[in-house]
């Protein structure tokens, strides 16, 4: 909070400075007048926040996500966009997507994401001073209508016309549909028909995001003779399951523990006589004078590339191969890896663009947010198909996923200024 709060005194010294010359100097005629519309939307923005923050949306609640779609459907269609809803097989138990779309030959096609749902649900709208609470507020209900208010700018302005910009916002990104070839097929299918993606999850601290770690869940079986506790260490009865879990997790910390931008966290153990493991849940026992026969681990592995994904799962293997006397180990891996957001060339040009508009607004610069810092996101669906920016939501907030959250309802113009810059300069 305290970064937070200098920067903020120092963006308005330098809107002060810029509003006798020097920032304005820098954004052309029509840039001035988006800029100006953004700002005009500050009080519409906010009540859209509150509406669509009333509506409540967990991703399971497939009604309530349709519903706060609708709401964001008709504002696009105010300003000129054809929207259609994308509908998922009922089995698979989620709300579908919203896309909007206008037509024309002028600039990069932009994909712009959001998305509807939200973890949790229940806190309704409510403002106290800048801060604006509910769930959703900052993931990433702020974000839409941040996104909002700069199409509606760019649109008052006469930058919209003859643009290709695509909106996707999508109903299940918090707990995205099984499998994702099916889920994610609508959002793959418009990244291959444009030339640059924008995502507006929450922004931090004067940073946009160029890259995002991928995950995926991993399962560890291992199997020993079981037998009298007096016997381990020998030839005849050998290590035991426990013994070879803890040699895997072990090595897993000696060979991954320094390696950039990976994480590999195993969340829960069991093992013994009897064990089970389900998912999130665990049972065992065991006497302290028989050797284990058998453990299970489980647990999770982030990562920023592809390539790293693929190196780290066959490393982890060939750990796991290297079994202690008399034992045996399988490692498995969970479908549904989310992909990662690898940092390229393409999406640092896109914060470059973005930091250019931010500097001409008086905003102050705009830097690569640390990959380590930020989850997992939709955008990493569609990474390795075109250059990609996100966190280009509200900011200033805080509490995503949990109770109290909150969005800075003073970072909605800026934001949205700053956006409907970077859209107008892209597109233009
Ligand atoms: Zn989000």
């Amino acid at each position: 909070m305290p970064t937070y709060l200098l920067r903020l005194i120092g963006r308005v010294v330098i809107l002060t400075i810029g509003s006798v010359g020097i920032a304005r100097a820098a954004l052309d005629p029509t840039e001035q007048v988006i800029a100006q519309r953004a700002a005009d939307g500050q009080s519409a923005a906010e009540a859209l926040l509150a509406r669509a923050v009333d509506i409540e949306s967990p991703t399971e609640n497939l009604a309530g996500v349709r519903a706060v779609g609708e709401v964001f459907a008709g504002e696009l269609r105010a300003i000129g966009f054809r929207t259609r809803w994308v509908d998922l097989p009922p089995d698979m138990q989620r709300a579908g997507h919203l896309v909007a779309e206008i037509d024309g030959k002028h600039g990069r096609r932009l994909l712009l994401l959001g998305h509807l749902d939200t973890v949790l649900a229940g806190e309704r709208f409510r403002r106290e001073g800048d801060r604006g609470y509910g769930t959703g507020a900052s993931d990433m209900k702020g974000g839409i209508v941040v996104m909002l208010q700069a199409l509606k700018a760019l649109h008052a302005a006469g930058a919209l016309a003859d643009r290709r910009i695509t909106v996707m916002l999508t109903g299940d990104e918090e707990d995205a549909g099984l499998p994702f070839a099916v889920s994610r097929a609508a959002m793959v299918e418009l990244a291959g028909r444009s030339d640059a993606a924008l995502s507006f999850e929450t922004s931090i601290d004067g940073t946009a995001t160029i890259g995002r770690r991928g995950f995926s869940s991993w399962t560890l079986e291992t199997t020993g003779e079981t037998g009298h506790s007096s016997g381990i260490f020998g030839e005849g009865s050998g290590s035991g399951a426990v013994y070879e879990a803890a040699r895997i997790l072990a090595a897993f910390q000696a060979e991954f523990g320094a390696e950039k931008y990976l994480t590999l966290n195993p969340s829960l153990i069991v093992g013994g006589t009897k064990a089970t493991l389900d998912d999130y849940r665990g049972t065992a026992e065991g006497k302290t004078n028989v050797i284990a026969p058998v453990a299970f681990a489980r647990g999770d592995l982030r990562y920023i590339s592809l390539e790293q994904e693929r190196s780290v799962k066959a490393r982890m293997q060939a750990i796991v191969a290297r079994h202690l006397p008399r034992t045996g180990a399988t490692l498995r891996f969970d479908d549904g890896a989310y992909p990662p957001m690898t940092p390229t060339a393409g999406n640092e040009e896109l914060l470059k663009v973005l930091d250019g508009a931010s500097r001409d607004l008086g905003l102050g610069p705009v830097a690569a947010l640390d990959p380590g810092r930020r989850g997992a996101g939709d955008i990493g669906f569609i990474a390795h198909l075109l250059p990609c920016l996100d966190g280009l939501g509200s900011g200033g907030g805080d509490n995503s996923h949990a109770p109290g959250e909150y969005t800075g309802l003073d970072t909605l113009t800026p934001m949205a200024q700053r956006a409907a810059l970077l859209i107008h300069r892209l597109s233009r």
